[in-house]
This record gives C-alpha cells, structure tokens and sequence, in this order.
C-alpha cells in the first residue's frame, strides 16, 4: 500500500507523524496521487467552482523591516506609493463589472491616521458603487483592536494575516527581534481578528532557510488546531535587495520548492476539507502552471492582480514575480478554459465565503 492511499480512510485526522510522511513523499506517482485526492475532498467538500479574488496593492509603505520581503523598510531601490481614491474605486469597479466577487486589499503595514482613515473611507465607498455585493478582503498587518473592528463596521468581512511560521524560534531567524515584529503580537492579532468576527485567514511561506519538515507540519497543525477559516501560503522566493538573501545557498530548489508549495496545499485540504485555501501568485514563479497546477491539488481561490500597471513594479516582494504586463481579462478567459477541462468552473459573481465560517 503506498503512503497516500493509506491516508484515504484517515480524513481530516492525520497525526504529525503522518503529515512528515506526507511532505516528504518525492515520488512523482504518489505526489500525484496525494494531490488528486485532496482535489477530490476540495470537490466534495467546497464544490467545483474557484472562487475569483481581485487583488489590489495599495500601498508599499512599511513600518516594518521582514528579512525576506522585498517591500521591507531598509530597501531604497524602489519608489514607494499610495494608490489614490480614483484609482482604487475603478479597480473595485472594474471587479465588479466583471463578476470577481471579491476583492482583496493588500499593502505594507501602516499604523498612520490617515491610512486606517482612508481604508476606511474606501470601504464604504466600495459597497456603495457596487450595490454592496463585493466581499472584501484586507490584508494590512497587525493593527489594534479598535482598527480591526472600525474596518469591519466599514464592511470588510475577511483578514488575512499571515503568521509567516509558526515556530518562534524560526520567527525571529526571519524578522529582527524587536517591538515591531513580535512573533506574540502577531498571534494575539490573528485572535483579535477572528474576535471581531472576521472570516479569518493566515499562511505561511514554504521553503525557507532554516526551515524544516517538521515546521511545516506543525504550520499545518496551527491552522488546524486554531480553526482558521481560509489560507494564503507559497514558496518563498528569494529578493536580491533583503537581508534574507544572504542564505539562498540554504534554500531547496525551485521545483522541489515548489512541489514542497503542492504537497501543502494538498494535506492541508485533506486535514481541513471545507476552508478556502487560495493558490498564491508565489507558486507560479517556481513553475509555469503553478496556480493552475495548485487548483488541482485541492486549492479553490484564485487572486488575479488589479494593481494599477505603472505601480506593480514598486509592489515586488521577491524576485520574477509574474503578471506585471498581463490583460486581466484576456489571462483569465484562457484561464478559465484550462480550469474546464478539469472539471472546474469559475464562480462568477459569487462572494465564495469559506463555509467554515458558515458552520461556525
Ligand atoms: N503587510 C501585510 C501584507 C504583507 S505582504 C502583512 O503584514 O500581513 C503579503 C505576504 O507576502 C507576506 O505575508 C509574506 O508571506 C509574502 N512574502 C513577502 N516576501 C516574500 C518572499 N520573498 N517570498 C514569498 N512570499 C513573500
């Protein structure tokens, strides 16, 4: 009996050990085969559509200084920018127009007034143009409680806060230990958030120096154990311009990085079958149909960028990240073919909650 098939009794109750067993699965036949299953519980479970996010940046400012990232605040070979109000409601527009569904709103983490007011300000002006029928997601860092929950008065319904990994100790390898990046603060963030009643989201990232096997189980086991309503997790790609750069020499190979980013994906569907997991833009700068590759490996969100085009250039967070000169609309009516053929179909206009939160 191989590792996978053994699994396919186990459901959403795999031990640590089994997991390891599972990550560490370098057989093309039995990745596949993982794979397929958790395409098949994602099939069950959340059905067959894929739910369409657009992402917009809206802003590379940061406060804080994340050795990996290639917006962190030490880095002065890129122009910093704010999208204005304009440019942000036509973005919204554009999704709307065109049946996203949702939006995504991503950007540096920013604790100023004037940020948390235009946020805020953005949000009510969204819902108004679009007859409130956009979900919206945000994804702004760690801010205080009473920010959390003006946004979510102002109609944000989802958060995503990536806890990067869930091991301290790897933490602190990754962000300088400071007040500004503590590894505590985050999680009491994460918890502040779904406190306030968002569909609540993290991730991590996946082939890190340092890293091991055994983190990433444990990464699983956290957003398990936490009952995290939807993930956002990719390989990591190394960033000329940060400190973490210094030990790419540590860091796997592209393909078995991004093979590491599938097996994810896929035992992490098979632990928590009904969550939203999206397939991030990450995987497909290791791999060519790396999005479309993760869709069928039991992800079911997809985040095609609006970012304005003369600002995504200033919004690289690691090397080669893809879709800077794309026509969004052309990208995805081939997109959506591919996902046809496998059966699958594009949620136009719906919101795709993530039915954990429902049952919840
Ligand atoms: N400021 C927000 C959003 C951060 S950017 C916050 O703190 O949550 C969004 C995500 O990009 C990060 O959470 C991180 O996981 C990912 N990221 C940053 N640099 C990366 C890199 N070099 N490779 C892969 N992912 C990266």
């Amino acid at each position: 009996m191989s590792h996978t098939e053994k699994h396919t009794t186990l459901n959403n109750a795999l031990s640590r050990e089994e997991i390891k067993e599972l990550l560490s699965l370098h057989d093309m036949q039995e990745i596949d085969l993982l794979c397929r299953q958790a395409f098949e519980v994602k099939r069950q479970n959340t059905g067959n559509k894929v739910y369409l996010r657009g992402l917009l940046e809206l802003s590379n400012i940061c406060r804080k200084n994340c050795y990996y990232c290639g917006i962190c605040r030490t880095n002065i070979h890129l122009n910093r920018y704010t999208l204005n109000e304009k440019e942000v409601l036509d973005a919204a527009l554009f999704a709307y127009e065109n049946n996203f569904g949702s939006l995504v709103m991503q950007s540096g983490e920013r604790l100023d007034k004037e940020f948390i007011h235009f946020v805020d300000s953005l949000l009510q002006m969204i819902h108004q143009k679009t007859n409130n029928s956009l979900g919206i997601t945000l994804s702004l860092g760690e801010q205080n409680k009473e920010t959390y929950k003006r946004w979510f008065e102002s109609g944000a319904e989802r958060y995503l806060l990536r806890i990067e990994t869930s091991n301290e100790k790897l933490y602190y390898k990754l962000h300088p230990k400071d007040k500004t990046h503590s590894f505590s603060d985050r999680i009491a963030a994460l918890k502040n958030l779904r406190k306030t009643g968002y569909q609540t989201g993290t991730g991590i990232m996946i082939g890190l120096p340092f890293q091991s096997i055994e983190n990433l189980a444990d990464d699983l086991l956290f957003m398990h154990d936490f009952g995290i309503h939807m993930v956002g997790m990719g390989p990591y790609v190394e960033h000329a311009e940060t400190p973490l750069y210094n030990y790419r020499s540590l860091v796997p190979p592209s393909e078995e990085r991004f093979l590491l980013g599938l097996k994810m994906i896929a035992v992490l569907r098979l632990l928590m079958p009904d969550i939203n997991i999206a397939s991030t833009t990450a995987l497909e700068t290791l791999n060519t149909n790396g999005r479309l590759k993760a869709l069928q490996a039991g992800a079911n969100v997809f985040m095609p960028n609006l970012t304005p085009e003369q600002y995504r250039e200033d919004y690289f967070l690691y090397d080669g990240k893809p879709g800077m000169h794309t026509d969004v609309m052309t990208y995805l009516k081939d997109f959506h073919n591919k996902l046809k053929e496998n059966g699958q179909e594009i949620g136009w206009g719906e919101k795709g909650n993530s039915r954990r939160a429902k049952r919840v």
